[in-house]
């Protein structure tokens, strides 16, 4: 008997999740490359549900977590993981069209001028978004993790995959460490490196993308921007929320090809963010208190991808969360779970239509 039912590559918010599902139904470990789990994409993320993100098929499971995220079961957390701040999607054109059934609401200059104050003549008109939310994803993705471990999964960080052979129906995992662990199923979790993994197991990539993004932290002269909301525009170059008192998150809204990789921010892509910002307030910029980056990944249609694999039946994919990982968690999880151990679906994703998520949608 192989070792493990399951064995999940990733222990980032994909494969925590998924494999907090489905423990305790299937003996599941999640192996980990780095010293612990959400170093990559998941620790770096802006940290905010937005459920017109994404495009329609995101939204439904955007929209399909939001409840979990605001009012966890008992068990699984005490607290919430949310807190509402709306966002403000400005436009120089036409008021962006937001996903159906997502709650929004035009705003005139008067408005948009108490909502965000200081900002520059030429935007004239907005659309509110008012369920916008941060998520707090260490204190999500821990409980994901705490729920793993309850229900006997097996950790296993400092533990990177270097080479899958599927023989006879068994999975057998080379690990770094030069040691080696067998399970009947494969999940590849592994974000950026999901096409890597794949081809360290002899499966055909699916032509996951690594796309890094810049965060920048910025100080400002002016206070009270705690609870600013999540202002973006709709052309897609700058997004930036209140932080603290006198600081916010910003973004270019930066999309850069990149190999898998610890990513880093580079100074023009900081400088690009300032200039861009800029252009929307009239706060003048005091410092970059910090600034990091990550790396987004995204199938061809930017759509994620879940299910087995066209051409190997035991191959899971749990990969191309793009920029909405963490917000869709709760329903994907779910959804893959019952994907990959065949099972009725959980009320949360009942009536979601799973076939924009398949592996298979990639075999013609
Ligand atoms: C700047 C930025 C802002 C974002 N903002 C948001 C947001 O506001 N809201 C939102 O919902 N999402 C956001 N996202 C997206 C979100 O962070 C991702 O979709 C999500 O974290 C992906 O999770 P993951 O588990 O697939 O990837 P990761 O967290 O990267 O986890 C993959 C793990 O696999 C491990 N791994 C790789 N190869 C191997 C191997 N061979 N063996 C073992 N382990 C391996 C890696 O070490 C890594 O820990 C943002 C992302 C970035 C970068």
């Amino acid at each position: 008997m192989a070792d493990f039912d399951v064995l999940i590559v990733g222990g980032g918010i994909a494969g925590a999740s998924l494999g907090a599902e489905i423990a305790g139904r299937a003996r599941t470990a999640i192996i980990e490359a780095e010293s612990h789990c959400g170093m990559h994409a998941t620790g770096r993320s802006a940290a905010f549900w937005l459920e017109s993100y994404g495009g329609p098929d995101v939204a439904v499971l955007s929209a399909a977590s939001h409840d979990f995220l605001e009012r966890p079961p008992e068990e699984f957390s005490e607290r919430g993981f949310l807190r509402t701040r709306g966002a403000v999607h400005l436009t120089r054109g036409e008021l962006p069209e937001l996903p159906s059934g997502v709650r929004s609401s035009p705003l005139d200059r008067q408005e948009l001028e108490a909502l965000v104050p200081g900002i520059r003549p030429e935007w004239r008109q907005a659309l509110l978004e008012p369920g916008c939310a941060d998520i707090d994803v260490a204190a999500l993705h821990a409980a994901y993790l705490r729920q793993f471990r309850r229900k006997r999964g097996a950790i296993s960080p400092d533990s990177r995959l270097e080479k899958g052979t599927f023989r006879e129906g068994v999975w057998q995992a080379e690990l770094s460490d030069g040691s080696s662990v067998t399970a009947a199923v494969l999940v590849n979790a592994a974000g950026a490196w999901a096409d890597a993994v794949a081809r360290a197991c002899g499966v055909r990539p699916l032509g996951i993308a690594a796309k890094r993004r810049t965060m920048v932290q910025l100080r400002v002269g002016r206070s009270g921007l705690r609870d600013l909301p999540l202002v973006d525009d709709s052309a897609g170059t700058f997004y930036f929320k209140g932080e603290g008192d006198r600081s916010i998150w910003l973004s270019p809204h930066d999309e850069i090809d990149s190999d898998p990789c610890d990513a880093a921010p580079e100074e023009i892509d900081v400088a690009t963010a300032i200039d861009r910002f800029e252009h929307v307030v009239d706060w003048p910029v005091e410092a970059v208190e910090r600034s990091w980056a990550g790396l987004r990944s995204f199938a061809a249609d930017r759509n994620p991808v879940y299910g087995f694999d066209p051409g190997n039946p035991a191959f899971f994919w749990c990969a191309g969360q793009g920029g909405f990982g963490i917000q869709t968690a709760p329903a994907a999880s779910k959804l893959a779970a019952s994907l990959l151990l065949q099972t009725e679906p959980d009320p949360m994703i009942e009536g979601i239509d799973p076939r924009p998520f398949l592996a298979s949608r990639f075999s013609r």
